[in-house]
């Protein structure tokens, strides 16, 4: 590693004065990924802007028609927090199902989409719900928030406040891990709204979390795992690398929603 300045941030608008007055700085949250590839010399901040200490971030709200979680909020708190699990069962057990213990108790909510991480569950789940992001500067809806691999919407000094994702009627996700990674090599998240059925795949799209579409009007057809039997997902923009091929994936991509509508309430974590 190299020389970089550490700031403890108390407050938003002092985290946000910090970036400004910085060179080229960093936001760090649980540093699951950024101190990582600080290591790997693949990010090379010149300060490091900690987020933790800021009461404002964390936290769990859940309305009739939202859940908001604050960006701190770590994957452990959101699987084991009773009124999640009560609107949405399907979310707590995704955040449960995130890597392990440690990871869970370090990693966040807004690092996570922050990061769009292709192969992350948490884009999946909130491209799947829809909703939208509350930062410091604005509202980013679910669909703008995700913009490529590794790229989000954020400005320069952005910070995720909260995440507001939206209560569907019911929800089911399913996903296929990467043997030594442990990643999703691909994952499904499949949510019955009031405006109609939304699919969210995450782990095979060469810009990484997206809907897709054929599943979602084939569903809205006839809600039922039969509805996808004739449906052929193209491979043309997956991803294909050293763990699956993209003809693999856009076969997964399939079963996968087959699983996560028989599963409608809860994931299915296929190893
Ligand atoms: C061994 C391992 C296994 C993992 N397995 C999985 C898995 O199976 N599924 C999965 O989904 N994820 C997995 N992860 C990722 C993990 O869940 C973390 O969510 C992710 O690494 C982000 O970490 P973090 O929250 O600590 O963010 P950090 O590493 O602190 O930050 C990540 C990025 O987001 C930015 N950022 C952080 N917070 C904010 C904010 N509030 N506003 C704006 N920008 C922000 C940072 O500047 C940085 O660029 C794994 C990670 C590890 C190390």
């Amino acid at each position: 590693m190299y020389p970089t300045k550490y700031h403890k941030a108390n407050s938003l608008e002092q985290a946000f004065e910090l970036y400004k007055s910085s060179q080229d700085a960093s936001f760090l949250s649980g540093g699951h990924t950024l101190l990582p590839v600080m290591k790997q010399g693949l990010a090379a901040p010149s300060d490091l802007i900690d987020l933790s200490f800021i009461d404002e971030l964390k936290g769990i709200e859940v309305t009739p028609q939202t859940v908001v979680i604050s960006s701190m909020t770590r994957h452990m708190e959101v699987a084991g927090n009773k009124d999640v699990i009560r609107a949405v069962p399907c979310l707590a057990a995704l955040a449960g199902s995130i890597g392990d213990r440690q990871v869970r108790f370090k990693g966040t909510i807004g690092g996570s989409l922050a990061n769009n991480d292709p192969a992350a569950d948490y884009p999946a789940g909130f491209l799947g719900l829809g909703g939208h992001v509350e930062t410091n500067l604005r509202s980013i809806a679910a669909e703008e928030f995700f913009v490529s691999m590794f790229q989000t919407a954020l400005k320069p000094g952005e910070i995720i406040k909260r995440v507001h994702l939206s209560i569907a009627k019911s929800a089911g996700y399913a996903k296929f891990r990467a043997a030594a990674a442990r990643y999703s090599m691909v994952g499904v998240f499949v949510a019955r709204t009031e405006l109609g059925t939304r699919v969210a795949v995450t782990g095979a799209g060469q810009s990484g979390v997206y809907r897709e579409k054929s599943l979602e009007a084939a569903l809205d057809q006839k809600f039922d795992a039969t509805s996808l039997e004739s449906i052929q997902i193209s491979p043309q923009d997956l991803i294909e690398d050293m763990h699956a091929s993209s003809v693999y994936r856009a076969n997964l991509i399939k079963v996968l929603a087959k699983h996560a509508v028989l599963n409608m309430g809860g994931i299915v974590n296929l190893k």
